[in-house]
C-alpha cells in the first residue's frame, strides 16, 4: 500500500476511510495495554492506536517493541478521539488511526538525543546536535527553518526574475584576490606552486558581466572566507548577490526594499513599510555610536564637548582640547550595575584604547537623598552638572557613561556600552523589545577610505571597485579622508544584512586608487586586476550591485540568533563538520599529486579506502 495522506492531513470528516500513513514514531505511550504511537512525518503528526483485542498478535508485539524514529507504515481506519482526548495542538488531533496493520520500514537505534520533545531538545548540546544533525534536521522548528529558507529562496528567485535579472553562476574556483578576509586555496594539480581560491565573493565576476552586457544580474552565491570564526560567522555562507547597469543609488534601493517587501510577506506575512529611511554613517555614529544602529530602543550617545571644553576635569578638558569629543548616554535603570558589569564595560573601553571608564551612578545615599555617585562630579561646576541633568534626563536609577576620546572611538565605545546595557536591562526585564517590530534602514555616506597607522597607508573602507561621490573625486588627490563613498548598507534591527556600492566604471579612476591610494604597486595591481583593468576599457557601463547575507537573512525571518540553525550543515566556530568530521587528512599518495609536503607533525594518515 502506498501513503494515502501526510501525517497533517486527516479530519473529523475522513472518519471510518482506511488510510496508509508512513513515518517515524514520534513517541510511544502504552496505556491500560493499548498502544498509542505517534506517527510524524514532514508534515505532522497522527496519533495511531494499537488495540491488542482488535489485532493480530504479532503485529501488536512488534509495535510494542518498536524503538522511537524507527520507521514506519500504518494502514488502518480514521476514527474520531473521544473527547477530552482531543489534541488541539496538532491539525490532525481531532482524530486517530485505529491500526489494522504495520509494516517496520526500518528499525532505529537508540537515540543519542530526544527529538520528540523541544524542551529536551533545546537543552542538548550543540555539539551533538551537530554531529547527529540528521537526527536534529528531524526536529520539527529545524524542519521549519528549511522549509522557511527554501520558500525565502524561490521567493528570491521570482522577484529578481520578475525584475528582469538573469541568474548566472559565476566560478567557485577562482584566482587568490587577497582582498580583506583569508582565502581558502585549492592547490593545482598540473601546475605545482600554483593555486585556485575559493571566492570571498562573485564580486569581480558580476561586475564583468556587467561589461558582457548582461545589465541585470544575480545569484545565491556560496562564499567563502576563512576567518577566525565568530558567533555568527560560517566559513561558507550564501549571499543573494546584484549587479545592475545604468542605474544609481536610487535604483538599489527601491529593487531592495522591493524584495524585502515580498520576502517578509512570503516568510511572515508581514507587510513591511517602505521606503526605508536613511542614515549617513556619521549620523549613525553620533547617535548610536555603530554603522549598524539597533533603533528599537532609545539610550543615543549625547555629545558634551561643547560644555565640557576648558572643563576641570582634565579628562574631558583634554579631549576636546585635542580635537576630540565628549559624548554621554544615561542606561535608565541600571545604577545598580554591579562591579563586574562595570569592569567588562571598562574592558570594552579600554579595547578601543581608552584609559577608562567615567561613569555616575545616581542613587539615593544612607540618608535617603538621591545624589551622583561618582569621583569624577566633584570636578564638575554647576553648569556642566546642569548641562548633564537637562540633556540626558538624569534622574534617580540612572548610569550615566561618558566617552572622551576623538569622535570615531569616542562613539564607538559607547555604541558598544549601548548594546552591552540593553542586553542587561533586558535581563532585568527593564526594557523589552517587540519581536514582531523590523526597524530597517539604509546606512549611507561611509567614507571612501580609512587609514591604517601601522601601515601608514589608506585601506577601502568597503573593497577597493566602489565609487567616491562624483563631487569628491577631486578630494582624492588632496583629503582622502573627506572622500565619501557611494556606499550603502542595508541595516535591520542592529543586523547588517547586506551592502553594496555604485563601482567605478572609469579605468583611470581605478588605477588611482589602487596605486596611489591603497599603493599596491604596478605590476601587483597588473597581475591582480589586470583582466579587469582590460575589461573596463572595452565598453564598461556605469554599474552598481550589493548583497545580502542569505543566511542571516533566514535567521533573522526564523526569530534566531544563530545563523547555524538556518544552515543545513554548518560548520562549528573551529570550522569542522562534525558530522563529516571534516576537514580531515589526505594519503600520501594524494598530497604527492597535489605537490603538497606537510612539514607539521601530524596523526597517521586514513587507511585508504576501496574507492
Ligand atoms: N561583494 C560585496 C560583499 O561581498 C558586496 C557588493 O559590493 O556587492 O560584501
Amino acid at each position: 500500500m502506498k501513503r494515502t495522506h501526510h501525517c497533517n492531513e486527516l479530519r473529523p470528516s475522513d472518519a471510518g476511510r482506511t488510510v496508509t500513513l508512513t513515518g517515524w514514531v514520534h513517541s510511544r505511550r502504552d496505556l491500560g495495554g493499548v498502544l498509542f504511537i505517534d506517527l510524524r512525518d514532514r508534515e505532522g503528526r497522527t496519533q495511531t492506536v494499537f488495540d491488542p483485542s482488535d489485532l493480530d498478535t504479532a503485529v501488536f508485539e512488534a509495535a510494542a517493541h518498536l524503538h522511537a524514529e524507527s520507521v514506519i507504515e500504518v494502514s488502518g481506519v480514521v476514527r474520531v478521539r473521544p473527547d477530552g482526548t482531543r489534541n488541539a495542538k496538532i491539525a490532525s488531533g481531532d482524530v486517530e488511526v485505529l491500526a489494522k496493520s504495520l509494516t517496520i520500514l526500518n528499525h532505529a537505534r537508540i537515540l543519542p538525543f530526544q527529538v520528540d520533545d523541544p524542551e529536551v531538545a533545546n537543552k542538548v548540546n550543540e555539539e551533538l546536535r551537530l554531529q547527529f544533525r540528521y537526527l536534529d534536521l528531524r526536529r520539527p522548528e529545524m524542519m521549519r527553518n528549511l522549509r522557511l529558507r527554501s520558500k525565502v529562496a524561490i521567493a528570491t528567485r521570482s522577484y529578481m526574475d520578475e525584475q528582469g535579472f538573469l541568474e548566472v553562476e559565476t566560478p567557485t574556483l577562482f584566482k587568490s584576490t587577497p582582498e580583506g578576509a583569508r582565502e581558502f586555496l585549492v592547490p593545482n594539480r598540473r601546475d605545482p606552486g600554483t593555486f585556485y581560491a575559493l571566492p570571498q565573493s562573485p564580486q569581480q565576476f558580476k561586475q564583468i558581466l556587467m561589461v558582457s552586457g548582461v545589465e541585470r544580474y544575480f545569484q545565491l552565491a556560496r562564499c567563502y572566507r576563512d576567518e577566525d570564526l565568530r558567533a555568527d560567522r560560517q566559513p561558507e555562507f550564501t549571499q543573494v548577490d546584484i549587479e545592475m547597469s545604468f542605474i544609481d543609488r536610487e535604483d538599489i534601493y527601491a529593487l531592495i526594499e522591493g524584495l524585502l517587501k515580498k520576502v517578509w510577506k512570503t516568510a511572515l506575512n508581514v507587510d513591511i513599510p517602505t521606503p526605508f529611511k536613511r542614515i549617513s554613517f556619521d549620523e549613525a555614529l553620533n547617535r548610536w555610536g555603530i554603522d549598524k544602529p539597533d533603533t528599537r530602543f532609545g539610550m543615543e550617545l549625547v555629545d558634551f564637548s561643547e560644555e565640557f571644553k576648558g572643563s576641570k576635569f582634565g579628562v574631558f578638558g583634554n579631549a576636546v582640547a585635542n580635537g576630540g569629543v565628549v559624548k554621554a548616554i544615561n542606561a535608565k535603570g541600571l545604577a545598580g550595575a554591579t562591579q563586574g558589569q562595570i569592569e567588562t564595560m571598562t574592558d570594552y573601553a579600554k579595547s578601543f584604547g581608552a584609559k577608562g571608564l567615567a561613569f555616575i551612578k545616581v542613587e539615593k545615599n544612607a540618608a535617603g537623598v538621591v545624589e551622583w555617585k561618582s569621583p569624577i562630579v566633584k570636578f564638575f561646576n554647576d553648569a556642566e552638572k546642569a548641562a548633564l541633568t537637562a540633556k540626558l534626563g538624569i534622574e534617580e536609577g540612572d548610569l550615566i557613561l561618558f566617552a572622551a576620546d576623538q569622535w570615531l572611538n569616542a562613539c564607538e565605545i559607547l555604541g558598544k556600552i549601548r548594546l552591552y546595557c540593553a542586553e542587561v536591562l533586558k535581563g532585568q526585564g527593564k526594557l523589552t523589545i517587540d519581536p514582531t517590530r523590523f526597524d530597517f534602514m539604509w546606512v549611507v555616506e561611509f567614507p571612501l577610505l580609512g587609514f591604517d597607522r601601522e601601515m601608514n597607508r589608506w585601506y577601502s573602507s568597503h573593497h577597493p571597485f566602489t565609487a567616491p561621490v562624483a563631487e569628491d573625486i577631486p578630494l582624492l588627490k588632496t583629503d582622502p579622508k573627506k572622500v565619501r563613498g557611494q556606499h550603502y548598507d542595508i541595516v535591520v534591527n542592529g543586523v547588517e544584512l547586506g551592502g553594496g556600492s555604485i563601482r567605478i566604471h572609469q579605468p583611470d579612476v581605478q588605477k588611482t586608487i589602487f596605486e596611489e591610494l591603497l599603493q599596491i604597486p604596478p605590476d601587483e595591481t597588473r597581475s591582480r586586476f589586470g583582466y579587469m583593468l582590460d575589461a573596463f576599457q572595452y565598453g564598461a557601463p556605469p554599474h552598481g550591485g550589493i548583497a545580502l547575507g542569505f543566511d542571516r537573512l533566514c535567521a533573522i525571518l526564523c526569530g534566531t540568533t544563530s545563523i547555524r540553525d538556518v544552515i543545513a550543515f554548518p560548520k562549528t566556530a573551529k570550522g569542522v563538520c562534525l558530522m563529516t568530521e571534516s576537514p580531515s587528512q589526505v594519503t600520501p599518495r594524494q598530497l604527492r599529486d597535489l605537490h603538497i609536503e606537510v612539514k607539521a607533525a601530524v596523526k597517521p594518515p586514513v587507511a585508504p579506502t576501496a574507492s
